[in-house]
């Protein structure tokens, strides 16, 4: 891992909820970048942090960072102490807002890197997992604004994309259906109410079905100067809410155009390592996909923080009666499946020098 002489300083957009918090946490103590700014809606502006905040990590919120003002998402307010641009600001923004602070914010010239769903699917803005498409980071090159912007898939795709992508890459997938059991921080907070979810299960989560359903296409797809050719492949989501605090779990079936052996898809899972692990950046798991032999694994409080939260966690690989194979994926929705996915994809902009 390289060793920078001077951090880079960075913002985080809808730094007081939750996928925010996480950004905080993780950047905390990060060997390449620095919290310079922190920014909210109107609510929290002129506010110090931990005033505006309602801090629900498990760590202790660092007096210097809980003194910090909080400030707009404004071009004239994202401005560090010595009354510079950051080079860099991470989005945890609310989807009703991030459009078009985001638009408007890389028309000022700021590289962003979003969390939030409205621009990914723009002909020029890379959807990136930096393990799975690594190449398509190039397409920021194509866009018309001063500064950039480029986006992080939604949590629960992120699992299971990195789950199909040495399959894929290997074999070629035709078909996937996923049931998923999510947790309730994917919600944002407060996000559904203690009478809503204890003891309960919530069979819709808005928008979430569309998202796995077509995200993971262009995920998938091929890098060409015109865009991302899309991968084709038919897939099938069924989303629900369930009573864990953090950590997705999916059981997928999938279907190949040509069948592999249960050994050689268990080898691809194995052998998988991309760009982030050969170039060792910082937040980048050794092993991006653990699979585990233990049938009752994988679990959300036994496995949710492998290695950091950063790694994928598949089991239960068996033969299925109407598609091919069936298995189950899990992984961390707010570090992996959020702050920890982005903060890796702004690690593998450093890398290639697009910052
Ligand atoms: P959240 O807890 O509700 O936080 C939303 C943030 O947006 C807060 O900081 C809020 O600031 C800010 N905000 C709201 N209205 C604003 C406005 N008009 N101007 C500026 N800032 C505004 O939501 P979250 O769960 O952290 O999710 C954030 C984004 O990440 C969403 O787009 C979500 O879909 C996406 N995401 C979430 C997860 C997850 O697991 N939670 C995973 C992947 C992606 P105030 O406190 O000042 O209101």
């Amino acid at each position: 891992m390289e060793k920078l002489d001077k951090k880079i300083k960075v913002g985080i957009l809808g730094a007081t909820g939750s996928v925010g918090q996480k950004f905080v946490e993780l950047l905390l103590n990060h060997p390449w970048f620095e919290i310079s700014v922190l920014a909210a809606s109107e609510r929290s502006a002129g506010k110090k942090y931990k005033e505006a905040t309602n801090w629900i990590m498990s760590t202790i919120l660092p007096e210097q960072i809980g003194e910090m003002v909080v400030t707009n998402c404004t071009p004239d307010k994202l401005l560090t102490e010595a009354g510079e641009k950051p080079e860099l600001l991470f989005s945890g923004l609310d989807a009703s807002v991030a459009g078009e602070i985001e638009t408007k914010l890389a028309e000022a010239g700021f590289k962003i890197v979003s969390n939030a769903r409205n621009h990914r699917f723009d002909k020029y803005v890379p959807l990136m997992i930096p393990e799975v498409n690594p190449e398509h980071l190039e397409l920021i090159k194509k866009q018309d604004t001063s500064g950039a912007i480029v986006t992080n898939p939604n949590c629960s795709t992120i699992g299971m994309v990195m789950a199909l992508k040495p399959l894929h890459e290997k074999f070629e997938i035709e078909t996937v259906n996923v049931s998923t059991m999510q947790a309730i921080s994917g919600g944002g907070y407060p996000g559904v109410p203690g009478m809503d979810i204890l003891d309960n299960v919530v069979p819709y989560i808005g928008s979430e079905e569309e998202k796995m359903e077509t995200e993971p296409l262009k995920i998938l797809g091929k890098f060409s100067e015109e865009g991302i050719v899309e991968t084709s492949m038919n897939i099938s989501a069924q989303c629900n809410r369930v009573p864990v605090i953090d950590g997705h779990m999916e059981c997928i079936q999938i279907k190949f155009k040509e069948k592999p052996s249960k050994e050689e898809i268990i080898n691809a899972w194995k052998e998988f390592k991309s760009e982030p692990q050969r170039m060792n950046l910082p937040s980048a798991p050794e092993n991006p996909v653990h699979y585990f032999t233990e049938e009752r694994f994988p679990q959300p409080k036994t496995h949710r923080n492998l290695e950091k939260g950063m790694a994928v966690s598949v089991g239960r690989l068996r033969e299925c009666s109407i598609f091919d194979y069936k298995f189950v994926v899990l992984s961390h929705n707010t570090i992996r499946g959020a702050a920890g996915g982005t903060i890796l994809v702004a690690e593998l902009m450093k890398a290639k020098e697009l910052l």
